[in-house]
This record gives structure tokens, C-alpha cells and sequence, in this order.
């Protein structure tokens, strides 16, 4: 007999501009019998705004162990159920993932409903080149950071940061250092409404910051060495 599994949906939200939502992923939302959100406070307020009222069940690093085995049971028992994240794309930098992995393991069906994530939206907005980047994440904050920089020394992609506004000087001045004082571009909460973009060099961000305190959601972009990149 074929197994009647339900489908995990993995669902864009926006990343801050409650718009910035397609229509399958608010029907989708909609439509199944469960969402799983990584904060169902925050997430509630996006549902609201479009007057979703499905069930809703927190999903976050820290209870996977126990929520994973329960959605799981969920979609084994025909049920669809949609996974999202505080902002973007669920499985960019976030907990989604692990979810994913574990519906394929156990073969069930999973799908996407693409949207904004802040990786695209930064890099775009950059104007720094975009035909080959490398995202690298949020970079560790002790062990391992420098291993990962230097790792990075020759890269000729546009490499992509998330960053907290608590350690982007502190990251600007160590890509400085080992990566070098390449063209970079500050997003900084983006589709809200104090969206900034800073451009420049590594040198001359690190020179900003230290004088605007950095404050919100923050994606830093690195382009190759290019000395024109920036001049009009
Ligand atoms: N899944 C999300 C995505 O698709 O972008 C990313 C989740 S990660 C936990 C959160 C990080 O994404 C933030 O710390 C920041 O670096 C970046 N981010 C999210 N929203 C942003 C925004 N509106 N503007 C700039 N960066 C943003």
C-alpha cells in the first residue's frame, strides 16, 4: 500500500516588510494543518496581518530534539505542515534545515515556496558583483573565526556575512586584517523602515561604524580586490 504522508512545506516569509509574501505561500499557510514557527509570538503577527488561523507549534534549535519526532508524526499521519522562520527563508541560518533533513530521511514529501531571504536581498542591493558569491553565514564569534577567514584569503567570489551589530566592527576590522582591504557594502535592515546601505572600503566602513554605532539586522558583503569598484 502506498504511505499517505502529508507534504512539509518549507515557507518564505518577509524579512521585514510584512508585504514582501507570495500568494502560494499565504495559501499554503492557509492550508495546512500545522505551521511551525521558530518564535509564535513574532510569527503571529505576520498570520494576523493576513488572517491565517492555523495551529501553530514552536520549532527552534533548542526543542528540536523533541519537536522534530513530533511534526514528523504529524505529516506520517497524512497532514501537511509548514515550516517557517523569524524572517526569509527557513533553512538559510536557521534551524529549518534539520527539520527538512529529517522528513527526507523518513520520506516524506518536502517543498518549497520560495521568497525573500536577507542573503539575496543584501547582495543585490550591494551593487557588487553578482554572477559568483559564496555565502559564508554568520561567522563564529571565538573558535574557528580566524580559521575561516583565512580560508577566504584568495576568494574572488563575492563573499556574503550575516553579522550581528554588536560584532560588525570587531568583524570588519579582522576581514581587514586577514582578507584585506577589499570593496564592502553595510545592508542594514533591510525592507524596514530604516533600511541603510553603506558603501566603500573594508577601511571605510570600519571608520563609519565606529562612528554610527550599528544598530538592527545587518548583511555585510566583501567583493573581490578592485580599487574602481566604487568610483562613478
Ligand atoms: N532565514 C533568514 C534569511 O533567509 O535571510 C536568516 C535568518 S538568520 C537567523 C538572521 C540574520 O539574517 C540576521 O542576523 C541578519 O544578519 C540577516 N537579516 C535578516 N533580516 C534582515 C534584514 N531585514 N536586513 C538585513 N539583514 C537581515
Amino acid at each position: 500500500m502506498t504511505k499517505l504522508s502529508g507534504t512539509l512545506y518549507i515557507v518564505s516569509t518577509p524579512i521585514g516588510n510584512l508585504q514582501d509574501i507570495t500568494y502560494r505561500a499565504v495559501e499554503t499557510l492557509s492550508a495546512v494543518s500545522l505551521i511551525a514557527a521558530e518564535d509564535t509570538r513574532h510569527s503571529k503577527k505576520l498570520l494576523n496581518h493576513y488572517g491565517i488561523k492555523r495551529p501553530l507549534i514552536s520549532y527552534y534549535e533548542y526543542n528540536r530534539f523533541t519537536r522534530i519526532p513530533q511534526i514528523i508524526a504529524h505529516l506520517n499521519d497524512g497532514k501537511d505542515v509548514a515550516v517557517i522562520s523569524d524572517a526569509g527563508t527557513p533553512g538559510i541560518s536557521d534551524p529549518a534545515y534539520k527539520l527538512t533533513r529529517a522528513a527526507i530521511t523518513a520520506d516524506i514529501k518536502v517543498e518549497t515556496i520560495p521568497g525573500p531571504s536577507a542573503v539575496l536581498a543584501g547582495l543585490i542591493a550591494s551593487g557588487l558583483p553578482s554572477d559568483r558569491f559564496l555565502f559564508e553565514g554568520f561567522l563564529p564569534p571565538k573558535k574557528g573565526r580566524k580559521k575561516r577567514l583565512n580560508a577566504l584569503k584568495d576568494e574572488q567570489a563575492t563573499i556574503i556575512f550575516y553579522e550581528s551589530p554588536r560584532r560588525l566592527k570587531r568583524t570588519l576590522q579582522d576581514i581587514g586584517e586577514i582578507i584585506g582591504d577589499r570593496p564592502a557594502v553595510v545592508t542594514r535592515e533591510l525592507t524596514k523602515m530604516n533600511e541603510e546601505i553603506i558603501r566603500g572600503t573594508v577601511s571605510e566602513l570600519l571608520s563609519y561604524v565606529s562612528k554610527h554605532e550599528p544598530r538592527g539586522e545587518i548583511v555585510l558583503i566583501i567583493g573581490k580586490p578592485d580599487p574602481n569598484v566604487f568610483f562613478k
